[in-house]
């Protein structure tokens, strides 16, 4: 897709199964388990999908998906599919060496986004998997990470922190401007200093909504995740976010949503709601 002069492409960084309860906070089953088939341990198909922004100058990439450092017992936990190459071979089969990536947005740092931004040898020795690109975290989020919540201290893994204090690593201090066309918002309702990514160029627009609406299915104003740790803060950050895209008429990228990248908005009946899936033209599937 094309937004402005950047090009965007979506990138299946792998698959994972979660708690379809966890991720659909109070929302019961019975109203998310239509569109969230449920398997015999109540876990639903997530993606692990990330976006690389192309400008003339820079190449971005948000976030990394869950890496490659899980052992089989990790990997049949959180139903990791053994069919998706390391996140170098999805890069490459997308046309970009991963040495080309000149800056990193992270998000936020829970494994399932941070994972691939380290791998490690045979040796068992962790590095970072993109040396040369400066690395863009919130320093909330960095401090949360290395002093977890007892809550989050299992998404906050140390093989995927430690080793990022060997990267060129800047660690913003709120909403900022990352280049002509490209900034960051903050949201702190799924974890502290989360950061949401923003492209604007020529009137168009998209925001890579993180775990702040992870699936078209969270567009809904009401729905958060068990994962959440402030549920009512996130959902006025959700609803000012969604004014501001609907009246923008921007697309929404949704990391985690199990059919699709990329959906439009619309209004109807005073409420925003999730209109549909779009195609590389912005065009409703
Ligand atoms: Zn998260």
């Amino acid at each position: 897709m094309k937004i402005g002069s950047f090009k965007l492409t979506a990138i299946e960084a792998g698959k994972m199964k979660l708690d379809g309860g966890a991720m659909f906070g109070s929302v019961p089953k019975a109203l998310w388990e239509k569109q969230h088939p449920a398997d015999q341990s109540n876990c639903i198909q997530l993606s692990c999908r990330i976006l690389l922004i192309e400008s003339n100058e820079r190449l971005f990439l948000v976030d990394s998906g869950m890496g490659d450092k899980w052992n089989e017992k990790e990997r049949r936990i959180f139903g990791i599919a053994s069919d998706y190459p390391p996140l170098a071979t999805a890069l490459k089969r997308a046309g970009i060496a991963e040495e080309t990536i000149t800056d990193v947005i992270i998000t936020h740092l829970h494994f399932d986004h941070a994972g691939g931004l380290t791998t490690k040898t045979p040796e068992g020795v962790v590095g970072p998997s993109f040396p040369n690109a400066t690395h863009w975290l919130q320093k909330r989020n960095w401090d949360n990470a290395l002093t977890p919540n007892s809550r989050e201290r299992a998404s906050y893994r140390r093989e995927n922190i430690d080793a990022l204090k060997n990267v060129d690593l800047r660690l913003l201090d709120g909403p900022q401007i990352i280049a002509d066309g490209i900034s960051v918002l903050v949201s702190d309702g799924h974890t502290q200093g989360m950061q949401l990514v923003q492209v604007a160029d020529k009137g168009q627009s998209l925001t890579y909504c993180a775990d702040l609406i992870p699936t078209a299915s969270h567009v809904h104003g009401a729905y958060t995740m068990g994962y959440d740790i402030h549920a009512g803060l996130l959902i006025e950050e959700k609803a000012k976010l969604l004014e501001e895209v609907l009246q923008s008429k921007g697309f929404l990228f949704f990391e985690h949503d199990p059919i699709d990248a990329i959906g439009a908005l619309k209004s109807e009946g005073g409420r925003i709601r999730f209109a549909g899936y779009v195609d590389d033209e912005g065009n409703l599937k």
